[in-house]
Formats: structure tokens, sequence, C-alpha cells
């Protein structure tokens, strides 16, 4: 790799007092449907008036400047921008109480060009089609990134699943399933975890599927239970891809690791498992956050400690309670912190021109889906901050989900070490290629890792040409 410049150094950072390296590996999972958690005085970046305008606009204004780059012709860019299929459900569910409830779900299917449809789905109060119709984009690119022969789709409810029961989560998780059968399949379209959806709800796809089609089909979703298919080193996989990322970054400016402080955002799956593993590398973690709050550590935060409380009370709720950080009065302190990294790894959307111009962070690493849009994007490249973009630096959850497809089809199940190895080898190409790409065209790495992306599906496109 040719070196370019290095993101800009900012004072007073890496205090020597390195915190105590903490051997207990406790690793978060996904949300805690059923624990009854509210979500009073959560923060929210749509209300905070951090979210100007729509996800979808945004990934569009992402795909037009690579675009631009790689002179994709009109005809290209009709193949392959949109989204190619758009269903939208009501669910009616039986709640405890007898009565019937409807929720909304939807399920995009962006692109198939190089594979069946590959995305999560996502549970939250806020999904809209928008939202699912930009994250089922942003599939498509990671998977043609990651250079995984699968195309890109998403999938949401708009529901608070903290506020169900297991008995009405698993009710509306069935019948999302049972609605979309003709959507999915091994070799149509294949869900995942996203936000709130664990690998129980999972497991109910997947039997709700199987029964169906009296067939034992695991194939037709990952991130499931070990016990029914799920692959060893899935939950991991995420953050796993995003530390080989930020290693790689590092090491391409003749940085080191060790020491460098980082504050993190979000602390479910992608953003408790990055700290924990960051913590492990020997980055000291000085923020972190959840919808509950913010807390910062300037000594450094105890992430085991953190993970654990987390796992016992479903989240950082009273986290100052233990003394081992301080609460932010404001959440969205957390992504102004003087850090050498920052992790943005909880929505869309956080980083915007509103706040760009404080982010004091030397490298971003997108654990979350867009969470940087393009007004932002502008200022932080200005800044000469280096930014992992999401397609590339949280590739590693598609990028295992593919080794579970893989091996539910064979019928044969890796070691955990031959996952982290293939995955580590996997994320180092990907981000050699995009480095290669933002040198060669001296271009930010989003873009770069969309000319790559763009380029891929358009040729995949082209060489299946266009039936009928
Ligand atoms: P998760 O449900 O496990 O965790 C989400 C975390 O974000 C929780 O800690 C939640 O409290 C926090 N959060 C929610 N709203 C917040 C807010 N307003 N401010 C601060 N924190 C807030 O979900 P996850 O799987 O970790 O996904 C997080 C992001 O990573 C999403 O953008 C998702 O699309 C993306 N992602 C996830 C995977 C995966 O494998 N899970 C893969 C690629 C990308």
């Amino acid at each position: 790799m040719k070196k370019k410049e290095s993101p800009k150094k900012t004072s007073a950072k890496q205090s020597k007092n390195s915190s105590k390296k903490e051997e207990n590996t406790v690793m978060v999972s996904s949300g805690k449907a059923g624990k009854g958690l509210k979500a009073a005085n959560a923060y929210n970046p749509r209300t905070e008036g951090l979210m100007p305008h729509s996800a979808f606009d945004n990934a569009m204004k992402q795909f037009d400047a690579a675009a631009k780059l790689l002179k994709l012709t009109a005809s290209q860019t009709a193949m392959i921008k949109q989204p190619r299929k758009i269903v939208e459900v009501t669910l009616p569910v039986r709640m405890d109480d007898g009565t019937i409830q409807t929720f909304t779900g939807y399920r995009v299917q962006h692109n198939i060009a190089r594979g069946p449809a590959k995305g999560g789905i996502r549970y939250h109060q806020d999904v809209s089609l928008d939202e699912v119709k930009a994250l089922s984009f942003w599939m498509t690119f990671k998977c043609a990134v990651a250079d995984i022969p699968m195309g890109g789709g998403k999938g949401g409810i708009i529901v608070d699943p903290k506020k169900l029961s297991m008995g009405e989560l698993e009710r509306l998780s069935r019948r999302y399933f049972s609605e979309l059968e003709e959507m999915f399949g091994p070799d149509r379209d294949v869900p995942a975890p996203d936000v709130n959806t664990t690998p129980q709800i999972m497991g109910w796809f997947m039997d709700t599927y199987s029964m169906h089609k009296r067939e034992h089909l695991p194939a037709v979703v990952t991130g499931k239970p070990l016990e029914i298919g799920g692959s060893k080193g899935r939950v991991l996989a995420t953050a796993m891809g995003l530390l080989f990322a930020t290693r790689r970054a590092i090491a391409a400016h003749k940085e080191k690791m060790a020491g460098l402080t980082v504050a993190v955002q979000g602390f479910g799956n992608v953003g408790g498992n990055a700290a924990m593993l960051l913590h492990q590398d020997g980055c000291k973690i000085l923020g972190i956050s959840d919808q509950y709050g913010a807390y910062y550590n300037m000594s450094g935060i105890n992430i085991p400690e953190a993970m654990k409380y987390a796992e016992k009370n479903g989240g950082l709720k009273n986290f100052e309670s233990t003394k081992l950080a301080k609460k932010f009065d404001n959440p969205a302190e957390v992504l102004e912190m003087d850090v050498d990294i920052l992790a943005p790894c909880a929505l869309e959307l956080v980083i915007t021109a509103k706040n760009a111009g404080k982010i004091k962070a030397r490298y971003v690493a997108e654990g979350a889906n867009g969470p940087c849009d393009s007004d932002a994007d502008a200022i932080l490249n200005k800044k000469g901050i280096f930014v992992i973009p999401d397609i590339l630096c949280n590739a590693g959850g598609v990028i295992v989900s593919y080794f579970e497809w893989v091996q539910n089809r064979m019928g044969y199940y890796w070691p955990v070490e031959r996952i982290n190895s293939e995955l580590e080898v996997a994320m180092n190409s990907a981000f050699d290629s995009v480095y290669d790409t933002y040198l060669q065209y001296n271009c930010p790495m989003r873009v770069a890792a969309f000319v790559i992306a763009i380029h891929r599906v358009s040729v995949a496109s082209e060489i299946r040409g266009l039936y009928a």
C-alpha cells in the first residue's frame, strides 16, 4: 500500500497511564426483547434535529459521487441504482390481552445481479420505508466491496420490541416471515439480524419457513443460534471486521493500535463488542453510549465491567451509578470527544453538518450503517479525518453470514479459527482494494469503496443482460 497522508494529529490524547488489561471476554448479543425496559429519556437523533434529510437521499448522493468518477452511463445507472422490489405488509398480531394490533413491515430487494438478496431485518419504532430502502442499497454495495456472491436487501418492522412480551414478539416475527414467504429463500433472499433482532428471532424465521416448505432449510436466514445451524463467530463478526479494518487503517498510517483513545456510540452487538475488541487490542475506550445515555472516563472505561453491566441491565441505563464513568448531559457529546478513533455503532445520520465540525477524532470507523450524511462527509474530509466507510467497515457481519449460508448448504460446520481467519483475509483484501482506489483516484475512502462496488455490480449486471 502506498501512503497518502496521515490523519491530522491532535494533542494530549494518548495518556501514558494505559488502563489495566482485562482478560474477561464477556460479549453482548443483540437487543433484549422481553426485558420490559422503557425507552424513557432515550436520546433520539431524529428528534434532536440531527437528521435533516432522508437516509435514502443520502445513499443516492453517495452513488452519484462514485458513478461520476466511474463515468457510468445513464443505462448502466438505470440498471443498478434504484431498489428493484419494495413490499409493505400490515401484520395483525394477537396480543397477550386478547386484542389484535397491527404492525407495518417492509422488505426491499435492492439488487440481485451478483446473487440472492442479503440483508438484516430491523425492529425499531422509527423504521420507515425510506430507511429500509437506504439500508438495502448499502447491502448491495457492501456485498460487492466484500466480494461475496450476494445482492442487497433489507427489512424492518415499525415496533419497539421492548414493549412486547416474548410471545407477542414471536407471533409478530412469524407473521412477518409468513406474509413475505414468496420473497425469501436460500437462493432468493436471505435475511439476518439488525437493530433489535436476535438469534432467537432468526430461529423463529427459519422454523416458520421450514414448516411451510416441509423441509429443513437453515440457509434461508443467517445469524441463527448455533444449535440450529448458526455459524461460530457470527455474533462477534461485525465488531471483528471493524477491528480488522481499523487495524489496517492505523497500520497504513504507520501508527500502532496500543494506546489509541476511542469513543463508541451504541453498545449493542456492534458497539459493545467493538469496544471490547479494541480494548483487548490495547486501545483506551474513553466514551461509550447507548439509547439511555453517554458515559465517559478520561482514564479509560473498564469495558469488561461495562459489558457485564449492560448484559445484566439490558443496557447502560444508570451506568454512572457504578462510578466507572460519568454521564454526559448531552449524549451527542460522545461523538465530539477528543479521541483518536470514533466508532459510531448505533443508527444512521448521527453526524451531519450540525456536528461534523465538532468531531475531533482522527479516524472514524463506521460500525453503523449510514452514520454520516454527505454534508458531514465533506466537512470530515476537509478536516483530514480518515473515514473507514460503513460498506467496508461493518462488512464483517455479512461476510460471516455468507460463511453461515455456505456451511448450511454444505451441511459441514467450520471451527471458529477458520471463520475468523477467513474473515480477516476477506476484510484485509477489501480494505486494501478500497485503500488503493482511494490513493489512485485521490478521493475519499467512501467514494473509493463505492467505485469498486458499483463497478462490480455494473459488470455483473451487464454480463447477465436485460431479460425481456
Ligand atoms: P443492537 O440492537 O444490538 O444495538 C444498537 C445499539 O444502539 C444499542 O446499544 C442501542 O441502545 C443503541 N442506540 C439506539 N439508539 C441510540 C441513540 N439514539 N444513541 C445512542 N445509541 C443508541 O444493533 P446492532 O446490531 O449493534 O446494530 C447497530 C448498527 O450497526 C446499525 O446501524 C446496524 O444496521 C449496523 N450493523 C449491524 C450489523 C450486525 O451484524 N449486527 C452488521 C452491519 C451493520
